[in-house]
C-alpha cells in the first residue's frame, strides 16, 4: 500500500498548549481545507474546494481564541474533511462522502479498500491516536478533561436559511451540554439551541462516543454558523462569549 502523505504534507495532526493547565480539551475535526499533495483537487472547481463542505469556516480560529482564553488544550486534523471526516468511524460511508450537501465529489465517487484503508490510516487513526492518548495521560495524571468538538455550520443548507445561531450538541451524557443551555439561556443574545442543526440521529456524535463517553469525560459538541465567525471580530466576539459560557459551566458543574 503506498502511503498517502508525503513529508510536505507534514503531520496529520496538530497539538496546541498540550500542558495546559485548564482540564478543556477543545479538538476541531475539520479545521482545514487542506489536501494532502496526492489527491490533486478531487475533482472539485476552486469554489467548492473552498466552501463549508471541505471544512469548518472559523471554527480553528475560534478554537485558538479559545486556546488563549482558557489557557486549555487543542488537537485538530490538518487536512481536509473531503479525505476523511475525522467524527466519523472508517465503516460510515460519510468518512470519505461521495456527495457532501450539493457538490458531487468526483474523487469520492468510487474509493477502492486499498485507498479507504489508506485514507483511514494516513488521517484517522493518528488523529483517533492523538486524542486516546491525551486522555489517557491526563488520566494517568488523575485529571480527567472536559472535551469540547469545535464546530461550524452553513447559514443555508439545501437552500433553507437556518435561523439557530450556536447549537449545543450532545449524545447520552448532557452533563455539559445542560449547564452551557442553561447559562446561555439567561441571555438572548444568540439563538443557541440543543442538538441543532445536527443532532445524534446524524452520526455527528462518534467523537463524542468514542473518546468523551468512553471515558466518562464531560463533553459537549459547539455548532457556530460559521456567518457568525467569517472575521476575526466576528471570531473574537464569539471565543468571548463561548469562553464566559463554558467557564460558567464547569464552574456550576465543580460544586
Ligand atoms: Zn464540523
Amino acid at each position: 500500500m503506498t502511503r498517502l502523505l508525503t513529508e510536505a504534507d507534514g503531520s496529520p495532526v496538530a497539538v496546541e498548549n498540550a500542558e495546559a493547565p485548564s482540564p478543556v480539551l477543545l479538538v476541531c475535526e475539520h479545521a482545514s481545507r487542506r489536501l494532502p499533495e496526492k489527491m490533486g483537487s478531487l475533482g472539485l472547481s476552486p469554489e467548492a474546494l473552498v466552501s463549508h463542505i471541505a471544512w469548518d469556516p472559523g471554527a480553528l480560529a475560534v478554537s485558538q481564541l479559545l486556546v488563549k482564553s482558557l489557557d486549555a488544550a487543542l488537537i485538530y486534523q490538518r487536512f481536509s474533511r473531503l479525505v476523511y471526516d475525522c467524527n466519523r468511524p472508517p465503516d460510515a460511508e460519510a468518512a470519505m462522502p461521495p456527495v457532501s450537501e450539493v457538490f458531487e465529489i468526483p474523487g469520492n465517487a468510487a474509493i477502492s479498500a486499498a485507498e479507504r484503508l489508506a485514507r483511514t490510516e494516513a488521517l484517522y487513526v493518528p488523529f483517533t491516536d492523538a486524542l486516546s492518548g491525551f486522555i489517557a495521560t491526563r488520566k494517568a495524571h488523575g485529571r480527567l478533561p472536559a472535551m469540547v468538538t469545535m464546530h461550524t455550520f452553513t447559514p443555508i443548507y439545501h437552500g433553507r436559511k437556518r435561523d439557530v445561531e450556536i447549537g449545543i450538541l450532545h449524545d447520552e451524557d448532557s452533563r455539559l451540554a445542560d449547564a452551557m443551555l442553561a447559562a446561555a439561556g439567561k441571555t438572548t443574545r444568540y439563538a443557541v439551541r440543543r442538538n441543532e442543526p445536527y443532532g445524534p440521529a446524524d452520526g455527528v456524535t462518534h467523537t463524542l462516543i468514542k473518546h468523551g463517553l468512553k471515558n466518562g469525560l464531560l463533553n459537549v459538541m459547539i455548532e457556530i454558523r460559521n456567518d457568525l465567525v467569517s472575521d476575526e471580530i466576528g471570531q473574537r466576539v464569539m471565543a468571548d462569549y463561548l469562553t464566559g459560557l463554558l467557564g460558567e459551566s464547569l464552574a456550576a458543574l465543580s460544586q
